[in-house]
């Protein structure tokens, strides 16, 4: 029922948003494929923040898994192969209300968007960016992309791929301003959604690379890593990611790890032997580019006119 203020005010009653309220299309993902668990994960994060749906933007760029913007029910934004950070820092810049979520895969971020990805590093808008990590191009059918394994077989390498992989974990803790670097991987759904929570909760760019299962087409790649989670190692911390008594229960090695210390994130990332989840880097003092373009937008246009009046008058004769 909507209370009457006025003749011509209404009071509109206090909003509760379900998980119906962000879901859009039915995905057409492969069955099995990783990106169902993180598209609920985030469905759940925007319930529990209780987020306005036309406050959320969904933002990709090409691939499987940036079909994610279809699968939302708020604004979203499909756009160009490996430009989804220069959008979504375009709409940061101008629209800083909205919350926004990148899903980037590893051809569209670590090949052709690389270039974007640093320098979206450098800026660390107030975003979360989800790296899904599949280890291969398989919206275009199985060619061998940079985080493919050595002696990965595809389309592009019949006999294996022949280049030691592009490691984003160690990429990212080396770029200029970095201030959050997360790993998780989807079949945890526990592990997933709270890290994606804890990226999400950092003020800057919240960057979660995510280990994404695609079983039509690299399917082998995480196969030891699903079924021996002692290959996996927990990192927690409490400024970082804290311990639960499920997470506790869910994962044989964990160790205590300081977000803070990028040294020490950078021997985490580096470790092979067992890979490294949870939050690797956080540092929320960085600064963040938004507190730049944030500079003006509530400026009338009377007062922008002024100012634009006033700076040509400088070049009267
Ligand atoms: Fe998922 Fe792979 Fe199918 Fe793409 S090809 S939808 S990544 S399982």
């Amino acid at each position: 029922m909507f209370g009457l203020k006025t003749d011509w005010e209404l009071d509109p009653p206090p909003r509760y948003f379900t998980l119906e309220d962000y879901e859009g299309g039915v995905a057409r993902w492969c069955p099995g494929c990783g990106d169902f668990g993180v598209l609920t994960a985030v469905q759940r994060i925007c319930r529990e923040q209780q987020l306005p749906p036309e406050k959320v933007v969904a933002v990709s760029g090409i691939g499987c898994s940036s079909r994610f913007p279809h699968y939302m029910k708020t604004y979203g934004f499909h756009g160009l192969h490996g430009r989804p950070l220069p959008v979504a820092c375009g709409i940061k810049s101008r629209r800083p209300d909205l919350d926004i979520w990148v899903a980037t895969g590893d051809g569209d971020c670590c090949s052709i968007g690389a270039g974007h990805w640093i320098h979206a590093i450098r800026y660390n808008m107030d975003m979360t960016v989800m790296l899904f990590d599949n280890a291969v191009y398989g919206l275009t059918k199985n060619q061998t992309s940079p985080t493919s394994p050595v002696g990965f077989k595809s389309n592009t390498h019949p006999r294996g791929a022949w280049l030691p992989p592009l490691d984003p974990l160690q990429a990212m803790l080396g770029f200029t301003n970095v201030s959050f670097v997360g790993q998780a991987v989807d079949w945890n759904p526990i592990l997933l959604h709270a890290i994606l929570r804890q990226a999400h909760a950092h003020k800057g760019l919240g960057f979660v690379r995510i280990l994404q299962r695609c079983p039509t087409y690299s399917g082998h790649v995480f196969q030891d890593l699903q079924k021996s989670p002692d290959q996996l190692l927990l990192l927690t911390h409490d400024d970082g990611l804290p311990m639960t008594p499920e997470l506790d229960r869910l994962f044989p090695n964990k160790e205590q790890h300081d977000p803070s210390d990028l040294g020490k994130a950078r021997i985490a990332a580096a470790n092979h032997e067992r890979i490294p989840v949870g939050v690797l880097f956080r540092d929320p003092s960085r600064p963040i580019y938004d507190d730049f373009t944030n500079y003006g937008l509530g400026t009338s246009v009377e007062d922008k006119l002024d100012s634009i009046n006033a700076e040509l008058d400088r070049f009267a004769i």
